[in-house]
C-alpha cells in the first residue's frame, strides 16, 4: 500500500515571521505522527528555520525547490543538493512548470538535476505536466510520456526506486481550475503503466502526486482516485488551515 504524501511548494513566498507562523500552525495541527508523508519545501534561505522546527516530528520531512546539476564549484547563486543535505532536506522539487517555462529547463536538464538528487541521497520530486494548448490538441500523454522518457533513459530504470512523480497539469497551477479527478487518474495511470515497462516492481510503489489548485475541498476525490498517492500544493500550502485540510483528506 503506497502512503499519502502531501508536499506543500512555498514557491518564491514568505519572511521570516509568517514562515514561523505557517510552521507552527502545521506542526500543532498534524500532531507527532500520522500515516501521511508531509513535506515542507520552502525558498532555500528558510530552509535552517524549517529544519529546526520539524526536526522532531517523524511525519514531517522537507526540501528545496530546486538544485544546480553540479555538486559544488563556480555557480554563483546556485545552490547544490549536498548543500541541501547540509540542512536536513530528504527531497527537492526538480521540472516545475515554473523552472521549465521561466528558465528554460529542458526535459535534459530536469533529468540531470534529478540524477544530481539521487546522487547526494535526495528523492527527486520530479515534475511533468503538458500545457492547455496541449491538452486541446489531444497531446498530453505524449508530452507527459517525453518528460517521464527523459528522466529513465538518463537516469536507468533502478532510479525508480527512488523518486517522486508529481503530474502537473500547467494549465491548473495557480490557476483554480483543477483536473477533475478522472482527468487526473488517467494521466497517472498511464504514468504508472509507461514506467512498468521499464521497471514494474518500482511502477506499482511510485508515488504520484498530483498538482494543480488542490484545495481542502477537491483534494479527498483526488486522493481517493487508485493512483494518485497525494498531492504537490502550491497555492494552499501557504495556509495553515488550507495545507492541514488537503493533509486530513490523504
Ligand atoms: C505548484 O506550484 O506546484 C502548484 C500545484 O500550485 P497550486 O497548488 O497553487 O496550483
Amino acid at each position: 500500500m503506497r502512503r499519502t504524501m502531501v508536499a506543500g511548494n512555498w514557491k518564491m513566498n514568505g519572511n521570516q515571521v509568517s514562515v514561523a507562523g505557517l510552521l507552527d500552525g502545521v506542526v500543532e495541527g498534524l500532531g507527532k505522527s500520522g500515516d501521511i508523508d508531509v513535506v515542507i519545501c520552502p525558498p532555500f534561505v528558510y530552509l535552517p528555520m524549517v529544519a529546526e522546527k520539524l526536526s522532531s516530528h517523524e511525519m514531517l520531512a522537507w526540501g528545496g525547490q530546486n538544485l544546480d546539476t553540479h555538486a559544488s564549484g563556480a555557480y554563483t547563486g546556485e545552490i547544490a543538493g549536498p548543500m541541501l543535505r547540509d540542512f536536513g532536506c530528504r527531497f527537492v522539487i526538480v521540472g516545475h512548470s515554473e523552472r521549465r517555462s521561466h528558465y528554460g529547463e529542458s526535459d535534459l536538464i530536469v533529468a540531470e538535476k534529478a540524477a544530481a538528487a539521487l546522487e547526494c541521497g535526495l528523492t527527486p520530486i520530479v515534475c511533468m505536466g503538458e500545457t492547455l494548448e496541449e491538452r486541446e490538441a489531444d497531446q498530453t500523454e505524449e508530452v507527459v510520456g517525453r518528460q517521464l522518457d527523459a528522466v529513465v533513459v538518463c537516469l536507468g530504470s533502478e532510479a525508480l526506486e527512488h523518486m517522486v512523480i508529481a503530474y502537473e497539469p500547467v494549465w491548473a497551477i495557480g490557476t483554480g481550475l483543477t483536473a477533475t479527478p478522472e482527468q487526473a487518474q488517467a494521466v497517472h495511470a498511464f504514468i504508472r503503466q509507461r514506467l512498468s515497462a521499464s521497471h514494474a516492481r518500482a511502477a506499482e510503489g511510485m508515488q504520484i502526486l498530483y498538482g494543480g489548485s488542490v484545495k481542502p475541498g477537491n483534494a479527498s476525490a483526488l486522493f481517493s482516485q487508485p493512483d494518485i498517492d497525494g498531492g504537490l500544493i502550491g497555492g494552499a500550502a501557504l495556509d495553515a488551515d488550507d495545507f492541514l485540510g488537503i493533509c486530513k483528506a490523504g
